[in-house]
């Protein structure tokens, strides 16, 4: 056992005692230089005071009496750092906080400039590819529950609003999971892909931040073949590869969002609403849409799929994939992206995505 000499404040008067301390096994051990023990603190129980760099001081958490125990013995701090595995002695807790202290300073001051050189949207364009995906994936997070709660309003009868997790769903999902795994293999994305099948009856799908993708049921019910299928699957990848969800999140809730970005902080609900009201309901750009089309077309060739089923089911649906975009069939629009799918699609011998029985299930995974 290691000892060494210390000073100990009883916390109800000023006067210092000269002490020995003990780092006995289960606990520091303060004795008076008379024998006597004056207090013994378990080692999970130790807190690191501010001190200077020479001095360990402790203290005992979540003690009333504010007593406290230094000792400038070099081989007994040693020990006791050993001993107490929780003790945060080097400060790395109260330094994080003060970092974050500096960095919302710091992204302030960053931002009102870059602000005024760039303008918003520039702005949110040239920092989306910059933002971790560790804060996407907690911004995915944020949002999926309040776009969960915003989609989930029609009568379903009991069952629950994800399909494909009832008795009679379940080759369904299997069916899914497979589709989804061979386009997440031929995307190789940074990001893990969490597809799910929501009960709702238009023809729709829609990506959020995060890896997160609704396919709705009414697509399931309009689409006529995997292929289909799997070519919106695709082109919503291609909104989670490019990021667009984050991008156009980051334009509508602003600076707010921001700050949360920088500091990995959603607390403040208004923001999460306004970001799930931005991915269900406001359209992307022309521009978007076509490099998402494009990404679909890639990616469908890779796995060998149609790469033009794409523009098959668009054609039928009347080119209202992605929630708050309702073109109609002849609006000019449509057509000319469906030219352009098709126009761009790899000449390719499509093979069988999923085996018939596997189709089957999938038409009947919300039961
Ligand atoms: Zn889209």
């Amino acid at each position: 056992m290691i000892s060494g000499a210390g000073v100990y404040f009883d916390g109800k008067t000023s006067a210092r005692h000269d002490v020995l301390i003990d780092a006995a096994p289960g606990a520091l051990r303060v004795c008076a230089l008379d024998g006597s023990v004056l207090a013994e603190w378990p080692y999970a129980e130790l807190q690191g005071l501010s001190a200077s760099a020479d001095v360990l001081r402790l203290g005992r958490l979540n003690n009333p009496v504010l007593a406290r125990v230094e000792t400038r013995d070099p081989a007994l701090a040693a020990e006791i750092d050993r001993l107490a595995v929780t003790l945060d002695r080097s400060g790395t807790a109260e330094r994080r906080s003060r970092k974050k202290v500096v960095a919302w300073s710091v992204a302030a001051v960053v931002s009102l400039v870059l602000v005024g050189v760039f303008g918003v949207p520039a702005l949110t364009e040239r920092l989306a590819p910059l933002i971790p995906l560790s804060v996407e994936y907690r911004l995915g997070a944020a949002v999926d529950s309040q776009v969960r709660t915003m989609l989930d309003t029609s009568k379903r009868n009991g069952k629950s609003f994800e399909c494909g997790a009832a008795d009679d769903e379940k080759a369904g999902r299997l069916a899914l999971e497979k589709l989804v795994g061979r386009l997440e293999r031929a995307a190789n994305l940074q990001i893990p892909l969490k597809t799910i099948v929501v009960r709702r009856d238009e023809a729709n799908a829609v990506a959020l931040p995060g890896g997160h993708i609704y396919l709705f049921k009414g697509l399931i019910d309009k689409s006529k073949s995997p292929d289909e299928v799997a070519a919106v699957l695709a082109h919503e990848v291609g909104h989670v590869a490019h990021r667009d969800g984050t991008r156009s999140i980051l334009q509508a809730a602003g600076l707010s969002l921001l700050f949360g970005m920088l500091l990995g902080d959603f607390t403040g609900g208004g923001v999460v609403v306004i970001a799930a009201r931005t991915v269900v309901q406001s359209a992307y750009s022309r521009d978007v849409e076509a490099a998402a089309d494009s990404y679909a077309l890639q990616i469908m060739a890779k796995i060998k799929g149609d790469p033009r089923a794409l523009g098959t089911l668009l054609d039928r649906i009347a080119g209202a994939i992605e929630p708050g975009v309702k073109i109609l069939l002849d609006h000019p629009e449509t057509k000319a992206r469906i030219a352009a799918i098709n126009a761009a699609a790899p000449q390719i011998t499509p093979q069988p995505l999923l085996e018939p029985d596997e189709w089957a299930a999938l038409q009947r995974i919300c039961g």
